[in-house]
């Protein structure tokens, strides 16, 4: 009997499938390898059939998304996967119009916020994907002020070392929803800001751009790309070959942004820019590439990223 799927060629065959004309038949695998038992290790059931319904959603086919994602739910019941993998669908439910369900699913989510460092991620993504950064932000807060009596409560040991990373995390997450909301800092945003070293992966630098930071400071080609294609490839190629559920981040620089960068040396007196832009990636094939060429995504960047 062949050895079965492992993590990384269920990996591999969602990004194929997301760079192919018709992901529905790599939904199909994914799902034929968890019914006919062909992983490696049957722990991977909840990680391929997330996959498909990631796929799925792709589609805009919530019937489908949904009834892979609650059954990648079920199968991740009572493993360390199983609160982020409610969370998931729950995100889905709201997506697809199923409000009531998907925020009843949050509410018995919610406690996780104090108890579980990554909590604050899976809990506020869904309401922050579906238009619902303000109850997020709220969510956060006043789990932030349960976090500080817990800590305060602790004293010290490995207990309250936890509660305080459980407290950094709350406080990051929520200067971060709140900067996206425009809000203004308040004292628990500064503190937040310097825990927060998590920058993005790549700058990428429209084209215009691009040429003017390398004619200003050449010695960037090194990190950026010596042209602007290499550039793009470069970064292309990178989400390509990234596990689709955990992508580098991608910063669109703005022009704020380059200014700054280009007074660098001459004057520290310029304030700090506001941070780039995330890039939405993949764009659709026949949508404008993400690198705003204005060409098709699957005339432009993706066979960029291949080559
Ligand atoms: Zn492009």
């Amino acid at each position: 009997m062949a050895p079965g799927l492992t993590e990384d060629d269920l990996t591999e065959l969602s990004s194929e499938a997301i760079g192919s004309d018709d992901p529905r038949p790599y939904i199909d695998r994914l799902v034929a390898a968890v019914d006919e038992d062909r992983l490696a290790e049957p722990d991977l059931a909840s990680y391929a059939l997330g996959l498909a319904a990631d796929l799925a959603e792709g589609l805009h086919d919530g019937d489908l998304a949904l009834s892979l994602s609650e059954r990648s739910g079920t199968a991740a019941r009572g493993s360390r996967d199983e609160n982020w993998t409610r969370a998931r669908h729950a995100e889905l439910l709201l997506r697809f119009g199923r409000e009531d369900e998907g925020m009843q699913e949050l509410h018995t989510l919610r406690p996780q916020l104090t108890r579980d460092e990554m909590a604050s991620i899976y809990v506020t993504e869904a309401l922050t994907e579906n238009g619902r950064a303000e109850v997020a932000e709220e969510w956060l807060s006043s789990a932030l002020a349960t976090a500080a009596e817990i800590v305060e409560r602790a004293g010290s040991g490995p207990e309250a070392d936890e509660a305080r990373e459980i407290e950094s995390a709350l406080a990051v997450r929520r200067f971060h929803v709140r900067r996206d909301l425009g809000l203004p800092y308040d004292e628990v945003d500064r503190i937040a800001e310097q825990l927060d070293d998590e920058g993005p992966d790549y700058i990428f630098w429209p084209q215009a751009a691009f040429d003017r930071l390398l004619q200003a400071q050449p010695e960037a080609a090194e990190e950026l790309g010596a042209t602007w294609d290499e550039h793009r490839a470069m970064i292309e190629r990178d989400l390509q070959e990234s596990d689709p559920t955990d992508l580098p981040l991608v910063e669109v620089g703005t022009p704020d942004l380059l200014a700054a960068l280009l007074a660098d040396d001459a004057d520290d007196s310029v304030a700090a820019p506001e941070p780039g832009f995330e890039l939405e990636w993949p764009p659709g094939r026949n949508d404008p590439c993400w690198c705003g060429s204005g060409a098709k995504y699957k005339k432009c960047c993706l066979p960029r990223g291949r080559a």
